[in-house]
């Protein structure tokens, strides 16, 4: 027999090459009639519905798991815990004091190999092992549930086409039905703008840092020498970043420097999610917003302080208190990054602003990051004008990583855009989506109305509607929950006019249940008028075109690192794209809390343009 000849092949598996998994890679088209492609989407649902949900094992679970797999005194002491306590059963008195103190240090010798066990690295990295293969397991089924409920819908249309295919998967049905579909909004969707293309302006794209290192200033601020992992040790980012060669110190991690640049055992741009924000080798723009948001929804005022407190308290302890902006552990606080989608233009629905996560930044950042209007205007004779201070101005420059002297203007480029989304988005009633919150009991608190058709009101101010969590409302606590809905976005340039053949099939704005759909009318414009000079710098940044940005060459990693392109989901994209990006990280609900929300924030560096 000829011995067979191993090769190791250099295969890179980029998502794509994954994808592709052809049922019968050779095989022949198979026509598949209306009647049979029903069938098939049937059997497929119900085969999926048939199997079980992957249950999230639990660190007892884990833990004995890793015992028996690489304790083998555990097995001895148990099996010695058994017997003895036999033997005492059937023995006379007189053994039975001698043999009782043998189960008890064999119980005590029991103990102490589980407590060495869950101190020893060994075990936290088998715990993180067996915790990301229960999410890759898991993230595959919700992939999968997500399909399946997207397929579902299609049993209710009368005529199924015919379709030539070679594989008869649930990915690959989607796909062509999806594809005589075409891209229509459905009947009851509400049309929205997508996001506005900000990173595609010159001064706020994402620039490599690998050439110049960590900020200088950085560094002598906070860091001293050492970069701050925004995770505690006991969770598996931490866990990671230890593994690939960060240290702990008094229930922190860090990753020690040198030249500027963080050591581990890869490249830095690999490492680059278990690090803060402006520590990353590619550095993708922070643009302030202001808060509170335009909505006039606030958690703490809306659901009160002691709710706010239950969040906060649980965000802070999965960052370990520390800033995911700079890593700085000051006067750490939490704040919700939200994502808006706003109407199209000339429409009078409203939009829906969404929550992403919650993310807790130190002072200097939450000053800069999230400063409130009245901080950044002041009143001249001729109306409103910019202000804000030296220190908020430098530190964006630090966070955002623009030393250069030209670089200097976009600061003040940053907070103009800021007030004017800030203006824009006050005249239009905010749907508020906070599906993602999901530990916390949500009560409305005094001073706020629900109407008839479910806008809350607040004593001043404009009404906004809270969808995709429960609430309760009133004394008798009745309980509120309102779906979020169903969004099909279109370009943020669209106009009624140019959306007009999508309204036939859907409308500008969901029906509620009284059938007046989501419009209420928004009486006042909330913003004092602003001076021509501001009005003037407004139009300048956005006005701006949007430009084919060269990237310099010097500043990306070399061929001898991993390229950026080769690892979509580690590496922040050079152009993001918000919408497949809010894909990837909904309906994960259940998967590990440290590998929740703040992941996909994390993985995939979106700026935080909102
Ligand atoms: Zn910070």
């Amino acid at each position: 027999m000829v011995r067979p000849i191993i090769e190791i092949m250099d295969i890179s598996l980029s998502k794509d090459e994954i994808k592709i998994e052809p049922a019968s890679p050779a095989g022949d088209l198979i026509d598949v009639s209306p009647k049979s492609l029903r069938s098939q989407i049937k059997t497929l649902i119900s085969d999926f519905i048939s199997r079980p949900k992957p249950i999230k094992p639990t660190d007892a679970e884990i833990m004995n798991v890793f015992l028996a797999l690489r304790v083998p005194e555990f097995a001895a002491v148990n099996k010695r815990i058994v017997d003895l306590d036999l033997e005492i059963r059937g023995t006379s008195p007189k053994n039975k004091t001698r043999l009782t103190r043998q189960l008890e240090s064999a119980k005590a010798r029991r103990l102490a190999l589980i407590a060495n066990a869950a101190s020893s690295g060994d075990f936290l990295i088998f715990r993180s092992e067996k915790k990301a293969a229960f999410n890759e397991t898991f993230i595959r089924y919700n992939e999968e549930a997500v399909t399946i409920g997207e397929l579902k819908p299609f049993l209710g249309m009368t005529h199924l086409p015919a379709i030539q295919t070679r594989s008869l998967s649930a990915e690959i049905i989607l796909a062509h039905l999806k594809e005589v579909k075409g891209s229509a909004a459905e009947k009851g969707d509400m049309i929205l703008r997508e996001g506005e293309e900000i990173h595609k302006r010159k001064q706020f794209f994402p620039r490599a840092a690998l050439k110049n290192g960590i900020s200088e200033y950085l560094l002598r601020e906070g860091l001293n020498g050492v970069v701050r992992v925004p995770y505690s040790p006991f969770e598996n980012f931490g866990v990671e970043a230890i593994a690939l060669g960060a240290f702990e110190r008094r229930g922190r991690v860090y990753f020690k420097l040198q030249g500027g640049k963080p050591v581990a055992q890869s490249h830095w741009n690999e490492i680059d999610r278990f690090l803060p924000f402006a520590c990353r080798s590619i550095s993708v723009p922070f643009l302030p917003v202001i808060s509170n948001s335009p909505s006039g929804f606030s958690f703490k005022t809306v659901f009160g302080e002691a709710t706010w407190d239950a969040i906060s308290e649980e965000i802070m302890e999965k960052h370990a208190g520390s800033c995911v902006i700079c890593g700085s552990d000051e006067k750490v606080s939490i704040t919700p990054r939200w994502s808006y989608k706003e109407p199209v233009i000339g429409s009078s629905a409203p939009g829906v602003q969404e929550l992403d996560s919650f993310l807790p930044f130190c002072a200097n950042c939450m000053d800069t990051l999230r400063p409130s209007l009245d901080s950044l205007l002041v009143k001249s004779s001729d109306g409103l004008v910019l202000s804000t201070t030296r220190e908020r101005e430098g530190w964006l420059r630090t966070i955002n990583r623009w030393n250069e002297p030209k670089e200097k203007a976009y600061v003040s480029d940053a907070y103009v855009m800021a007030i004017e989304m800030f203006r824009r988005r006050s005249r239009v009633n905010w749907i508020v989506d906070i599906s993602k919150q999901t530990t916390v009991y949500l009560g409305l608190e005094d001073g706020f109305y629900v109407d008839d058709d479910d806008w809350v009101w607040p004593t001043v101010g404009s009404p906004f509607k809270i969808v995709g969590a429960p609430y309760f409302e009133g004394q008798n606590q009745s309980r509120i929950y309102i779906k979020p809905p169903k969004i099909h976005c279109v370009g943020w340039d669209s106009t009624v006019e140019n959306v007009i053949e999508k309204l036939e099939a859907s409308n500008l704005s969901v029906a509620d249940k009284r059938g007046a759909g989501f419009v209420v009318d928004r009486a006042i414009d909330p913003i004092a008028p602003f001076s021509p000079d501001l009005e003037k710098q407004i139009s300048a940044v956005t006005d701006s075109t949007f430009e084919e940005i060269e990237v310099n060459v010097e500043e990306r990693p070399s061929s001898s690192t991993l390229s950026i392109s080769e690892n979509p989901n580690d590496s922040p994209p050079f152009i993001p794209d918000n919408s497949v990006q809010r894909e990837l990280g909904s309906g994960m609900d259940d998967e590990y809390d440290d590998d929740d929300d703040d992941e996909s924030a994390f993985r995939n560096a979106k700026p935080d343009y909102n």
